[in-house]
């Protein structure tokens, strides 16, 4: 019971499938207390059962992608349960329409989008998050290898991860000094909502489990639990790193 005694919150959940999923279920294991946010009425009433399953009977609602948003959700969420623990940002968006064929035909509308929700967003979720936390805490937020390397279709949402790497390492930075500590975890690819609008996802899942030295793709269950690994305090002399959660599919070369 790692968490004991910590509360925090979860922004991403879409469903059961979600990456959100697993961490809530790894952070609910280990004995923290949750909050979480969603994007709409709508998405609100779809996920209120699973929150209340993890005992949060009043969800958030938080675009990232609209002004002031994020900063009245973390004003209510003080308000609703005082300081917190923790964040795990777990939001990436990208019209699928650009997620298949050359990133060179990426929309200018989209690439901003999709800059604004997958990498702004946790710029704007830090410093808000930091105000919450007067007593030091762990952010963490989802990247993925592709901002390292080519891999076919995933386009513009690869720069935004790139970005959102860099701005980890920069927010790290910020706040460290407030004992808060920053976190990517890189997560090798799960069939979630937001994965089945890349291109040709169903390869790319069958390559990285031929590719892996581990033979196997990794599961909610393995991010779950590296976050929350992260966010707890046994982690407390890390930050401002991308942590590989991905079977080791990321030290082996592309030509074998
Ligand atoms: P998911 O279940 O579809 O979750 C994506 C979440 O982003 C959804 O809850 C969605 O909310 C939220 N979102 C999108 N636009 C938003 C907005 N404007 N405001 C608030 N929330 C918004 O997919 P997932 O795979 O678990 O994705 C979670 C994170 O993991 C993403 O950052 C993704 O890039 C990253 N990741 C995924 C993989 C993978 O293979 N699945 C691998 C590496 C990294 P709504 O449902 O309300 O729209």
């Amino acid at each position: 019971m790692i968490m004991q005694g910590k509360k925090g919150l979860i922004m991403g959940l879409a469903n059961k499938f979600s990456i959100a999923y697993g961490i809530a279920e790894s952070l609910n294991r280990q004995g923290a207390g949750l909050l979480f946010t969603t994007q709409t009425e709508y998405f609100r009433n779809k996920i209120s059962d699973i929150a209340a399953d993890f005992g949060c009977t009043d969800v958030t609602l938080c675009d990232v992608a609209i002004d002031g948003q994020i900063e009245v959700a973390f004003d209510e969420i003080l308000t609703k349960v005082g300081p917190i623990d923790f964040v795990a940002h777990s939001i990436a968006f990208s019209d699928k329409n650009e997620l298949t064929g050359k990133y060179c035909n990426t929309s200018r509308a989209n690439f901003l989008n999709a800059m604004n929700i997958s990498c702004y967003s946790f710029t704007e979720v830090c410093r808000h998050a930091a105000k919450l936390m007067p007593n030091g805490g762990s952010i963490v937020t989802l990247t993925y290898y592709g901002s390292e390397k080519v891999v076919p279709n995933y386009n513009v949402m690869a720069l935004a991860k790139s970005a959102l790497e860099t701005s980890v390492r920069y927010l790290a930075n910020d706040l460290g000094p407030g004992g808060i500590r920053v976190n990517a975890i890189s997560a090798g690819p799960i069939k979630t909502l937001a994965a089945s609008g890349v291109g040709e996802f169903s390869k790319i899942l069958e390559y990285d489990r031929q590719r892996s030295p581990m033979k196997r793709n990794v599961t909610q269950k393995d991010i779950g639990d590296a976050c929350t690994f992260l966010l707890s305090d046994l982690a407390s002399g890390i930050t401002g790193e991308i942590v590989h959660v991905d079977c080791g599919t990321n030290i082996i070369g592309t030509h074998f």
